[in-house]
């Protein structure tokens, strides 16, 4: 009895085995055409090609305003009118990070990235105590937070870390403010040092950048503040890390690539991104998209709209 049981699961395994045997062969075969582009990453200031695949789309200019690439600081207001729908983080996260209390927001998609970057971070480290202090802000709150600001550090420092209200990428939902909490809940400030640099440089994959650097407050016009992520999407964080670019110089750099003259070609593993500008027209614009496959459109909240193919 013993001896029959024995070998009916020895056959059992056997069976199990030359599954995954077939299951690997065929992930080996159909993934084989992608292996040798794996690990390339490219940026490369190219030609347009041929736009005969393309077609006209006319947009309401009131969609500058909207999108990952919305460039808002000092100089450019936040559109209100055109917000996103916000979701408290805690009903989306995963349980790779931490939030520090049931309110605060983000738009859908970032929070999705936030849960991919962090449980990255925590298969790499084994740590799960990165906790998101701040995020979506409205108007009101942008102004408390300012207004405690200067009572605790003064007028001068206030200005050098905190946007005027209406002025803050905190509106967006799109940015979020991170700290290093301990196990009884409460937060360090977050360096990017030691084991937590790898965020710093994994966030371009789930297309966050650091966006108040170091070396780039007298183009951001706001202190270094290695805690401020932003989300801007893959191919443009690539682009801005490779090139050592803030938010405020690529938009710059992203002039001059218009549709049927150049553009900005990205590969990253394979995937291929084409990325151009169009200034916005009078009123409404005719933005120029593809006929077939995958585009995303965002205002750059100046002058225009990127088109990322
Ligand atoms: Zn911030």
């Amino acid at each position: 009895m013993r001896m029959k049981k024995q070998s009916k699961q020895r056959r059992r395994n056997r069976r199990k085995g030359l599954l995954a045997f077939v299951i690997v062969l065929l992930l080996v075969v159909w993934g084989g055409v992608k292996l040798p582009l794996v690990f390339t990453e490219s940026v490369e200031e190219a030609a347009f090609g041929s736009t005969a695949l393309y077609r006209s789309k006319t947009v309401d200019n009131a969609l500058m305003r909207t999108g990952d690439l919305i460039l808002v600081n000092g100089g450019y207001a936040y559109d209100f009118e055109q917000a996103e729908t916000k979701y408290p983080i805690a009903s989306l996260k995963n349980d790779s990070y931490q939030v520090k209390n049931d309110e605060i927001s983000l738009n859908k998609k970032t929070i999705k990235q936030f849960n991919a970057l962090f449980r990255a971070f925590e298969r790499h480290t084994g740590h799960n105590n990165v906790s998101i202090i701040s995020a979506y802000r409205d108007y009101a709150y942008q102004e408390s937070v300012l207004n405690d600001y200067i009572s605790s550090y003064g007028y001068d420092t206030a200005m050098d870390y905190v946007a005027m209200p209406g002025f803050s990428e905190h509106h967006t939902g799109l940015a979020a403010d991170i700290a290093v909490a301990d196990e009884a809940g409460e937060t360090e400030t977050f360096t990017g040092e030691d084991e937590y640099a790898f965020v710093g440089e994994n966030a371009w994959k789930y297309g966050f950048i650091n966006r108040y650097p170091a070396d780039k407050t007298g183009v951001t016009g706001i202190a270094n503040e290695p805690w401020h992520y932003r989300y801007v999407g893959k191919a443009h964080a690539y682009v801005m890390r490779e090139k050592g670019m803030c938010l405020e110089e690529y938009e710059e750099y992203l002039r001059n690539f218009t549709f049927g003259q150049s553009c900005l070609s990205v590969n990253i593993h394979g995937d291929d991104y084409k990325i151009y500008y169009i200034p916005a027209g009078e009123g409404s614009t005719r933005l120029q998209v593809p006929l077939f496959g995958r585009y995303t459109v965002s205002g750059n909240n100046m002058d225009g709209f990127i088109v990322t193919v």
